[in-house]
């Protein structure tokens, strides 16, 4: 809308709707929840600007930066991050002592790799086709290499992530003079760097340091100022922490008593699809042993005097273990249970008071659930999200997505307030074509899929 626009509503109904929300959220003490502070799925701390360079660090290079030794190790950014047309587009990064790869193709932990500037600055010296020294104690021969590593270098390429950091010793420990200062070091060649000891440092971070061999390498290469930057690369689940309820436990079993195994089947198939994305994934229960009502730390605070029922608790005690484990996004799987009969459907739950978030995540959950029943060749005789009040129970859906509708006389405030959370019942256990297609793990795997997909489609947007 323009300008133009004629508002509806006067600033007296908005005035209101704050204060009903304010009354609602300030609900009353915050007893379960109060220690908790919800962490917004942010930009990683790691990231940073360098006025001395002009350039920062973010996404996957700052973290491998900040978490490997970051400004002693490799030095500052001299480029921002760029594709490189020499490694076939590679995402790549100079700094002083180092060159920053990005290759999504790798395993997680090797995604960010130092280039081979080691390799490179070596060459065919002589040194590498040297003879190994004798390798007695503290020491390593390396048979892919035929190098050893030993002392002072050994010690610093152990604490500074060994093989996948640094690669294998290409050459013995050697002097040389130094190009940057014209002085002569001990110095040992490797695959992705150089080590140089510094006794002027002795007994500091400074002792060893790695060679100056990304600023050599980007003189080299006077293109890499003429390339755009891109985009820091990044895993999308690197740095975040989701959580998965499998809903219910065996204290009521849920729908038609199986509904909480095939939560849990639904989460342990999920599970690693998230870790793979980079996610750090927490289940609220990873058996179907575990109770969480035996955790008095997640019942109400009253509850040994106040007749709360039995769902109300199980609930309860869901939400208290989500919150426990401080999540940036959490699910609650469920499905569905009709009080006769068959009759299908697909839902996820949202809720507004837990703030304007879940109902975007909702939407996107719900959107690729409808996709992965379609895949497996169903469609539900609806699909949709909803508010969770609207289902008119006595209290929030099972109390997970924040308390709107409490007991009587309770005021338990409301503790989800910011966290992207949402219910899905995806499927209903008491529809005999619905329960076949829970029972069957291919359809299980597809949701999971969908379910991965939605996340990442909600922190795209973030
Ligand atoms: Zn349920």
């Amino acid at each position: 809308m323009g300008g133009g626009a004629r508002r509806t509503r006067g600033p007296g109904f908005r005035l209101a709707l704050l204060l009903l929300c304010a009354l609602l959220l300030a609900g009353g003490p915050d007893l379960a929840g109060a220690e908790f502070v919800p962490s917004p799925p942010s930009a990683a701390p790691e990231e940073r600007f360098f006025p001395e360079t002009g350039f920062g660090t973010a996404g996957a290079f700052a973290r491998f930066w900040a978490r490997n030794g970051g400004l002693p190790r490799f030095g500052l950014p001299l480029s921002p991050p760029v594709a490189d047309p020499a490694g076939g587009g590679l995402t790549t990064q100079y700094f002083e002592r180092a060159r920053f790869e990005f290759h999504p193709d790798y395993p997680p932990q090797y995604r960010v790799s130092l280039a081979l500037l080691g390799l490179a600055a070596l060459g065919d010296r002589p040194e590498r086709a040297a003879p190994a020294a004798p390798c007695a104690d503290d020491c390593a021969l390396f048979a892919e290499t035929g190098h050893t590593l030993r002392d002072t270098f050994q010690r610093f390429w152990i604490a500074g992530g060994g093989l996948p950091v640094f690669g294998y010793p290409l050459t013995e420990e050697l002097r040389e003079v130094n190009a940057a200062d014209g002085r002569e070091y001990a110095v040992q060649y490797f695959e992705r760097a150089r080590f140089e000891h510094h006794p002027e440092h002795a007994g500091t971070d400074h002792e060893v340091l790695l060679g100056l061999l990304g600023r050599e390498a980007l003189a080299a290469r006077p293109d890499i100022a003429g390339l755009p930057a891109v985009a820091a690369p990044d895993d999308p689940g690197a740095g975040r922490t989701i959580v998965l309820d499998a809903g219910h436990d065996r204290s009521t079993g849920g729908a038609g008593g199986v509904e909480y195994r095939d939560t849990l089947r639904t989460a342990l198939a999920l599970r690693p699809l998230l870790e793979a994305r980079g996610y750090t994934v927490h289940l609220t229960r990873a058996d179907d042993d575990t109770v969480l009502l035996d955790d008095p730390s997640l019942r109400p605070p009253d509850a040994a005097t106040t007749p709360y029922d039995a769902g109300y608790l199980e609930g309860y005690a869901h939400a208290s273990k989500i919150l426990a484990l401080a999540p940036d996004l959490a699910i609650s799987i469920h499905y569905n249970a009709a009080p006769s009969g068959p009759g299908g459907g697909s839902t996820t739950y949202y809720c507004d008071l837990g703030g304007p978030q879940n109902r975007l995540l909702a939407e996107l959950v719900q959107r690729e659930i409808a996709l992965a029943l379609r895949d497996r060749g169903y469609t539900p005789p609806y699909s949709r999200v909803e508010e969770d009040a609207a289902i008119g129970k006595a209290y929030g859906h099972l109390a997970t997505l924040g308390n709107v509708n409490e007991p009587a006389g309770r005021t338990l405030g409301n503790r989800m307030a910011s966290l992207p959370i949402v219910l899905t019942e995806a499927l209903f256990e008491t529809d005999p074509l619905e329960r076949a297609l829970i029972a069957d793990d291919a359809t299980l795997a597809r949701l999971a899929e969908g379910y991965a997909r939605a996340i990442d489609a909600y922190f795209a947007r973030q």
